[in-house]
């Protein structure tokens, strides 16, 4: 039963998954209106509510083992749902095992420091899972357009060359390497929207006075960058999806469907994890029977000749 779950939440999320050394071109691989044959938003709803209960009992599970932690990255263009996703996917998970930051541009602290090291710092622990909403990988995104963000991480001539984007594909990898090796496993998520569905998501942060703080007119400045991030992404999707760590292109269009599918990827990663309880052992257990019928005696209205028998 449970392996059949298994292979079920494999199934669907394998078409989302970029085969590691496939060159990918988002435009021509991956459509943002794909929705894997489920039949509309009730059904996708109904699926998404047994994905948390399944992802509670293994976050549980996860925290109380204690030796693996999971490490979420979520990317997307604006108005592609993170946000939104992090609050659905996660409504069923006990907010002490669940860690989330946001990257934005960086401090001055920040820039003082090599390009990882803010990243670094917000690693979750082990048993824990840690969700970067937007992560280490805006290192190739927006500094990648944006080149004035490169100059104001003052590196040297030397480390600024045009090879500076396969160099830090080559440092991201070895990166994501080195914390799989130590058990932490990477989720990557790409939240993939298409231009219209973009306009029109502005369009209602726009209209709606409650979602108003959520534009601002640099969206739309980026917005008209929209063929050069397509660029940058496809070209971080083709340079650091790995057998370890792979990319999932998460159709986005449809946000029901967004959060259904990145449920079931982070689901797919605690099952192949396969966390357990901890077994305390037969020495602990017997100690633990004898406190059980200590306390069974202390209960009240019991005399101690009860508890003798
Ligand atoms: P938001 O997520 O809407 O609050 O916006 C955060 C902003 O921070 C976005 O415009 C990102 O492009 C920007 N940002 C995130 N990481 C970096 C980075 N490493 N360098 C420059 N800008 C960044
Ligand atoms: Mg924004």
């Amino acid at each position: 039963m449970a392996d059949e779950r298994a292979g079920r939440v494999a199934d669907f999320i394998r078409p989302l998954r970029v085969e590691p050394g496939a060159k990918v071109n988002l435009a021509d691989d991956y459509d943002p209106g794909y929705l894997a044959g489920v039949r509309g938003k009730k059904e996708g709803r109904r699926l998404l509510r047994a994905g948390i209960e399944l992802l509670a009992d293994l976050q549980r599970r996860l925290a109380a083992e204690n030796s693996v932690g999971v490490l979420v990255c979520l990317q997307s263009l604006d108005a592609g749902g993170k946000d939104g996703t992090i609050r659905h996917v996660m409504s069923g998970i006990n907010p002490q095992g669940v860690r989330v930051s946001n990257f934005k541009v960086p401090s001055a602290e920040e820039l003082d420091h090599d390009y990882l090291w803010r990243y670094v710092r917000r690693l979750p622990r082990r048993g824990e899972i840690g969700i970067f909403n937007r992560s280490h990988y805006e290192e190739v995104l927006v500094v990648r357009v944006h080149p004035e963000h490169l100059v104001r991480q003052r590196l040297p001539e030397a480390a600024r060359g045009p090879d500076v984007w396969d160099r830090r594909y080559r440092e991201i990898n070895d990166w994501e390497r080195h914390l799989t090796d130590n058990g932490f496993r990477i989720v990557k998520l790409f939240l993939n929207l298409s231009k219209e569905e973009q306009r029109v998501r502005f369009l209602k942060r726009i209209d709606v006075p409650e979602r108003n703080w959520k534009f601002s007119a640099a969206d739309v400045r980026e917005r008209a960058r929209w063929d050069d991030y397509q660029h940058a992404f496809s070209e971080m999707l083709s340079a650091t999806s790995t057998e370890r760590a792979p990319w999932y292109v998460v159709p986005a269009d449809r946000k029901w469907f967004a959060r259904l599918c990145a449920g079931a990827v982070l689901a797919h990663t605690l099952l192949g994890i396969g966390p357990r309880y901890p077994d305390v052992g037969n020495a602990a257990r017997r100690e633990l029977a004898k406190v059980r019928k200590d306390l069974e005696r202390q209960a009240p209205g019991r005399t101690a000749r009860d508890g003798a028998r």
